[in-house]
């Protein structure tokens, strides 16, 4: 799918259309200081299994892609809906 690299869109900020900039979400690391994380870290500290297997037999295909939309004038970034299902993405200048 190709995506153009600059849309002009609403921005919830600045209140009205201005251009943003397209990029997919980069990985973050996790807060260690959140509920999940450390009931997580606290499994898995010393002898035991992995807290929960993921299921298996029914892979997807794809990924998702989560895309940003960054303002160029107040230069805040945020999302238009969840992340979708692509085979491919592509981020053009159009
Ligand atoms: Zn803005």
């Amino acid at each position: 799918m190709k995506i153009p690299k600059e849309v002009r869109i609403h921005c919830p900020y600045c209140k009205k259309h201005t251009v943003h900039t397209v990029e997919t979400a980069k990985k973050r690391p996790r807060r260690t200081l959140a509920q999940g994380q450390r009931r997580f870290l606290r499994k898995m500290k010393g002898y035991g299994s992995f807290p929960k297997e993921n299921p298996k037999g029914r892979e997807k295909p794809t990924k998702k892609v989560d895309l940003r939309y960054k303002c160029k004038e107040c230069g805040k970034m945020h999302t238009k809906g969840k992340g979708f299902r692509i085979k491919r993405l592509e981020i053009k200048r159009i």
